[in-house]
């Protein structure tokens, strides 16, 4: 008899521990739209863990555009989109993509996560590294682990750290760096600049993941070799992209196995995307909001005493003191009807993480701010 699988589901006890406890809280049920006020447990939340950040998930015509064509080309295509899966909307999806992010063209992926593990794993060869900042997107990571490339990770926004690294790497090797633009725990943005200049002078591509930027603040490419870019958060859907030069996006058609080997998103979600991409566009002032919105309760986080990273996004990252603190902060928010994101290991340090949209209100704005006054005391240390 060998050792049974099993065992180790039967030792992890974590999650059943906290369950009993009553301080679990990840896999909730919302009934109810997912943002900006939703319901769980039969009562109304203020949704602030959402990347919903123009407020366009519910937007009737965002509903209309993947109605339409679910309508139109049924709600799945049931297979790859190297076989029989793509719809003249994919590749509509993927001319505007490029156009506005101002890079040549882009590939569709099922998903952002498989973008990154597609692009990063499927471009990688046996002798190559790639360097990964130690906050990028665990998806960047499993990118790097997936394929026969060596992964590295170097200082979370250090140019300096990066270069030693690179230098460091054998000369033989080519070399891909991977960042965030706007990064998901802490809410803070890559130094591009240095990033690039470091990369120029090693001779190393660059990827950059702006899951979390784009739609909502403008990135500069210049510099930039791939751009990764999610559906499931500005642009109210769920899919992903991978944009950059004609020859390495062709060469990925052929070796992204996330791509190839997956079921091609479906006609609803791109026309989604589609459309939230267009209204995003046409109504700059969505970004814009989200943007102030975070930078308001940063303010009044501040104000109460708490010590807050800065940050030009939407993302408003609080950290905590330790595992107990983190969850009785969120269940005090949520008992006074605010639903923020607990972080704790082995995703990023223990925190909270608030995420504002264009659809919260001054009020819901207030409400956020006067609960955390209420609810959460500020960290002494
Ligand atoms: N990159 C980053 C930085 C993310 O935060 C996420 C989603 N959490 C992804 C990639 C993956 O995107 P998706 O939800 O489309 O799989």
């Amino acid at each position: 008899m060998g050792v049974d699988l099993f065992a180790r589901c039967r030792d992890y006890d974590v999650a059943r521990s906290a369950r009993a406890a009553g301080v679990y809280p990840y896999y909730p049920v919302f009934a109810g739209p997912g943002a900006p006020v939703t319901e769980l447990d039969g009562r109304s939340v203020i949704m602030c863990g959402s990347s919903d950040y123009l407020g366009l998930a519910a937007d009737p015509r965002v509903i209309r555009a993947a109605r339409d064509a679910a309508d139109r080309y049924g709600t799945s295509r049931s297979g790859s989109r190297m076989l029989n899966g793509g719809t003249p909307l994919h590749a509509e999806l993927e001319r505007e993509l490029a156009a506005a992010a101002g890079l040549p063209e882009a590939l569709l992926f099922p998903t952002g996560y498989q973008a990154n593990v597609g692009a990063i794993a499927g471009l990688t060869g046996r002798r190559d590294v790639v360097l990964v900042d130690a906050e990028a997107h665990a998806s960047a990571y499993d990118g790097a682990g997936l394929g026969p490339g060596r992964a590295v990770r170097f200082r979370h926004n250090s140019a300096a750290d990066l270069g030693r690294r690179l230098a460091a790497s054998p000369g033989d090797a080519a070399r891909l760096v991977v960042v965030d633009g706007l990064y998901s725990m802490s809410g803070d943005a890559c130094p591009l600049p240095t990033i690039v200049e470091t990369c120029r002078r090693y001779g190393a591509r660059l990827l950059v993941d702006d899951a979390h930027g784009f739609g909502v603040r403008p990135l500069d490419v210049g510099g930039v070799d791939l751009l990764t870019v999610t559906f499931s958060k500005a642009l109210a859907s769920v899919g992903g992209a991978v944009l950059g030069p004609p020859e390495v996006l062709d060469y990925l058609r052929h070796h992204a196995r996330p791509e190839i080997f997956s079921a091609v998103a479906p006609p609803s979600s791109v026309a989604a995307a589609l459309a939230a991409l267009r209204i995003g566009a046409a109504e700059p002032w969505r970004g814009e909001r989200a943007i102030a919105g975070a930078a308001g309760l940063r303010a009044a986080l501040g104000a109460q005493g708490h010590t807050v990273p800065a940050g030009p996004g939407p993302i408003v990252a609080l950290p905590m003191p330790d595992l107990a603190s983190t969850l009785a902060a969120w269940r005090g928010l949520l008992g006074a009807g605010v639903y923020v994101n607990p972080v704790v290991p082995p995703a990023a340090r223990c925190g909270l993480r608030v995420t504002i949209t264009a659809a919260h209100t001054d009020a819901h704005l207030d409400t956020v701010a006067t609960a955390f006054a209420d609810r959460v005391t500020p960290d002494p240390r």
